[in-house]
């Protein structure tokens, strides 16, 4: 296992374009606290231009911090079950979803396995995702390039949107 006491620290990142977004969020968060714990802390709600993929509706994302004593692949596999749960339907690559949950960080944990790659290996290029980070963990050092989160957003060179959608 991991080299961290539990509590394990997760932060998972949400997105969707298709459907009622803000309730599929709030569902699959109730969802998380269920399945793998507490939610410690969530960024606001953003909205942000599709990336890769640019003739698709704008995506909702979000960040949270979860306290868990899961493992890496049973934190994956609640979430791809809830995924599943809101119907998701894999079809093109950064294409329109109901649902996205990724794993983001845990613990400070470097992982490679055919099921998963932490911390998510593109971080570091997604303003969608750094700037909800910059949120909540601004300082949470980056244990691959040994950087934090505001020194990746400083460096990172996408230019995509990102618009708060709504104070929580
Ligand atoms: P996606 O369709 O973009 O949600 O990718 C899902 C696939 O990525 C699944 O088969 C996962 O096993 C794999 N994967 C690898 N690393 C991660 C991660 N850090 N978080 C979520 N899924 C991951």
């Amino acid at each position: 296992m991991t080299p961290f006491p539990p509590p394990h620290q997760v932060v998972l990142s949400l997105g969707g374009n298709v459907g009622q977004v803000l309730d599929t969020f709030a569902r699959s968060k109730e969802m998380l606290v269920n399945t793998i714990g507490p939610i410690i802390q969530s960024s606001r709600l953003y909205f942000t231009e599709p990336w890769g993929e640019p003739d698709q509706p704008h995506f909702f994302n979000q960040v949270i911090l979860i306290e868990t004593g899961l493992s890496p692949l049973q934190v994956l596999q609640a979430c791809q079950q809830i995924e599943t749960d809101f119907d998701r339907k894999r079809s093109v690559r950064w294409g329109p979803r109901t649902l996205d949950i990724d794993i983001l960080f845990y613990d400070h944990l470097v992982l490679e396995t055919e099921e998963l790659t932490i911390p998510h290996p593109r971080i570091h290029e997604r303003n969608f995702i750094l700037v909800p980070l910059m949120e909540i963990i601004p300082d949470w050092v980056h244990p691959v390039y040994d950087l934090s989160i505001e020194e990746l957003y400083v460096q990172c060179e996408d230019f995509n949107e990102v618009m708060i959608a709504e104070e929580e």
